[in-house]
Formats: structure tokens, C-alpha cells, sequence
């Protein structure tokens, strides 16, 4: 057997993250983190689960009851929401134009689903009319869509119009909202949206951990109707919905995250959710005109800019990679490169939550500025 590891303390470096996420995590946030561990059943938990979700329900801008974070990342949000609506042999439409398009097609597969795509080129939106004509030819139960890619740096405009053509058949409407929530104007309910989910991580700025989820009425009936129990146990919002709506033991929460990302959600209420959504648009218009002075070029048509995650094309002869390892080693300012069939063709630049200051972005900008011209002069 080894002996014991001689390991030093823990010393993470003070980054600033100006990437897809995780986002600077708020000094208040941080502190909330180390309140003394209690119970997942402690009447004091139990009230501050209850905190949560009205809070959620008010970011979320929705009504319903069945508002409550799943303990685990983003991921484990998406896959909540595609394990307990899709039942097997259910059709689901799935969106082409992005990365995680593609990763809830396979969620789809995995419960039993069948993932038919609507199509549209990384870097646009889908079209409404083109979800209208799939609804018709395939007759989906689900259609699921991303309200913000970030892989591409593209907020799909016209929800109302997508909702109501999938309303229209009869479909459920699931909508990736990891990067949106608390970032960009999001309307649950008045958009017609009937599961949404995000993570702590993106807008919000807590911790990655805990991820908001809100199904609707609609929803519900549709999983109150299932033929056969959802395939995961641990995502089973039925079982969930009794430990966050009765406080019957399902899982030990998390429980710092859990405070965590209450004290985000605090935060973004003291803000006010619409006043949010306008510093977002403020901070990153001031980043993309830095960007544009900088000589970089956009990628994703201003049409359908997404305030929280800008793209911006990696100059001829400049290896992606060379910069972003030089802001971090240098600067200690992460930004991130191109996700599949965008790898090596594009920036990623994050502008959400406790990240989205002018002081961030004054810093990025003439980091930038300064490793480009060190690396022209080289
Ligand atoms: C980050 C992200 C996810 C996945 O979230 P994780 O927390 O990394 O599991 C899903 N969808 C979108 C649009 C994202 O940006």
C-alpha cells in the first residue's frame, strides 16, 4: 500500500472567468457557502428549499409549483427534463444549429425517445417555420429547443412563435435555458415554455452544483401519464417533487450549494430580474464594441446576439489556443475556445452574472488587445 499522499493545502488561483462558465462567483455567495451543514430534513433547510423555489419562480418569471433545483449540473437539469417528459416511442424534435442540440438528441435516445432534428447551420437560429413544417411531417410529442447556444453565441429570437407552433400539435415544449436564466429576458410562462432548465453556474454565478428546473402544467400531465416509470431514479421529478414539496428524504442535498445558490438568487432578486437582463445587454454591448476596436471579428449575426456568450472569429494566422492559454498563465482571465465544429475558429466570450461588470470587461479587452499585438510583434 502507498503511504499517505503528501499534499499541500489548497491554493486555487484568483481567476477572473470571462468564459461559457463558471462565472465569478460573488463575495456574498461565497460566504453563504460556509454556513454550518445542517440536515437535508432540518426545519431550517426545509424553509430555506422553500426560499428557493420562490425565488426561482420569480427568475424564472412562472407560476408553477414544480419549481425546484436538480442536484447536479447542467446536464443533469437537461436529462431531468428529457427522462421524465420523453416516454418510450415518443417522438422528439431537437435542434441542429449548436452543440448541446446535439447531446439532448442523445438524452432522447436514451430514454426510449426518438431524436428527429430540425435543421438550421451552427451559428443561426431555427426557424419558426421550419419547426411548424417538422411538427407536421413527424407529429412530435416533444419538441425541445436552446434558447441560448453556447457554442455559437446565438439567442434564438421569436420563442412565442416556436411554442405556439408546437403547442399547436400538441407537443411539449422543453427549453434549454443554462445560459439565459438571469442573463437574458426569459417569460416562462408567458412564453408558452412548458420545462425549462438552466444551472447555477452561467448567469446566476453561483457555484456549478444546483440547477434550476421549472415544469409546467402541461408537463406534469404528461409525466402524471407515463406508462412506464422514468428511467433514472435519481431524476425522477415525481420522487424530487415529494422531497422538495413534502420534505420526504429522496437524496441528501447538497446543502452548501443549496445555500449557495440561494444567496445568488437573493441577489439577482435585489437587482430585479429586468434590470438584470439590462446590465447584461449594457456590459456586453460596451465587450462587443471593445471587440469590434480590437479588430475582431463577429461570428453570430448581430440579429441574434446573445449578450451572455459573444463570438468573435480567431484571426487568420493566430492559433486559438496560444491566446487563451497566454490570457490565463498571464492575466489569470479564462475565455474559451470553439466547441465542435466550431474548435479552433472562434472565441468564446462570457459576460454573465457576477462577471458581467464594466471592470471585467475593461480588463479583458486591453488583455487581449495586448497579447494580440505581443503575438503579431513575435
Ligand atoms: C453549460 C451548458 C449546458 C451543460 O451544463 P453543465 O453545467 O456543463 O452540465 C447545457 N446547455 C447549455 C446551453 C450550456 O451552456
Amino acid at each position: 500500500m502507498t503511504d499517505a499522499p503528501d499534499v499541500g493545502e489548497l491554493r486555487p488561483p484568483v481567476r477572473t472567468l470571462m468564459g461559457p462558465g463558471p462565472t465569478d462567483v460573488h463575495p456574498r455567495v461565497q460566504r453563504a457557502m460556509t454556513g454550518s451543514t445542517v440536515g437535508h430534513l432540518d426545519p431550517s433547510f426545509l424553509e430555506v428549499m422553500e426560499e428557493v423555489q420562490e425565488l426561482l419562480r420569480y427568475v424564472f418569471r412562472t407560476d408553477s409549483e414544480w419549481t425546484l433545483p436538480i442536484s447536479g449540473t447542467g446536464s443533469a437539469a437537461m436529462e431531468a427534463a428529457i427522462a421524465n417528459v420523453v416516454e418510450p416511442g415518443d417522438t422528439a424534435l431537437v435542434p441542429s444549429n449548436g452543440y448541446f442540440g446535439g447531446r439532448m438528441a442523445e438524452m432522447v435516445r436514451r430514454a426510449g425517445g426518438d431524436p428527429v432534428s430540425v435543421d438550421a447551420p451552427w451559428g443561426e437560429p431555427l426557424d419558426v417555420a421550419d419547426v411548424r413544417g417538422a411538427c407536421e411531417d413527424h407529429d412530435p410529442e416533444v419538441v425541445c429547443f436552446v434558447h441560448a447556444e453556447t457554442s455559437t453565441g446565438v439567442l434564438q429570437p421569436e420563442v412565442p412563435a416556436l411554442t405556439e407552433a408546437a403547442r399547436d400539435h400538441g407537443a411539449v415544449v422543453v427549453a434549454d435555458a443554462v445560459t439565459s436564466l438571469g442573463g437574458v429576458e426569459l417569460r416562462t410562462d408567458d412564453w408558452g415554455i412548458d420545462v425549462a432548465y438552466s444551472a447555477g453556474q452561467k448567469c446566476l454565478s453561483a457555484p456549478p452544483g444546483m440547477s434550476p428546473l421549472t415544469v409546467g402544467e402541461r408537463a406534469r400531465e404528461k409525466i402524471r401519464g407515463r406508462e412506464e416509470p422514468v428511467r433514472s431514479w435519481y431524476l425522477d421529478l415525481t420522487e424530487l417533487d415529494d422531497y422538495w414539496g413534502d420534505g420526504q428524504y429522496h437524496h441528501t442535498t447538497p446543502i452548501s450549494t443549496v445555500y449557495a445558490l440561494r444567496e445568488a438568487l437573493r441577489i439577482a432578486a435585489e437587482e430585479g430580474i429586468e434590470n438584470r437582463w439590462e446590465r447584461h445587454r449594457e456590459v456586453a454591448g460596451t465587450l462587443v464594441d471593445g471587440l469590434d476596436e480590437v479588430g475582431l471579428e463577429r461570428y453570430a449575426d448581430d440579429a441574434y446576439w446573445l449578450p451572455s456568450l459573444n463570438t468573435v472569429r480567431v484571426p487568420e494566422g493566430v492559433d486559438d489556443e496560444v491566446v487563451i492559454d497566454h490570457l490565463l498563465e498571464e492575466y489569470d482571465l479564462e475565455i474559451a475556445s470553439g466547441l465542435g465544429d466550431l474548435s479552433g475558429e472562434v472565441f468564446r466570450i462570457g459576460c454573465m452574472g457576477y462577471s458581467a461588470r464594466p471592470k471585467n470587461v475593461r480588463y479583458l479587452l486591453a488583455a487581449l488587445e495586448e497579447t494580440l499585438d505581443e503575438l503579431n510583434a513575435a
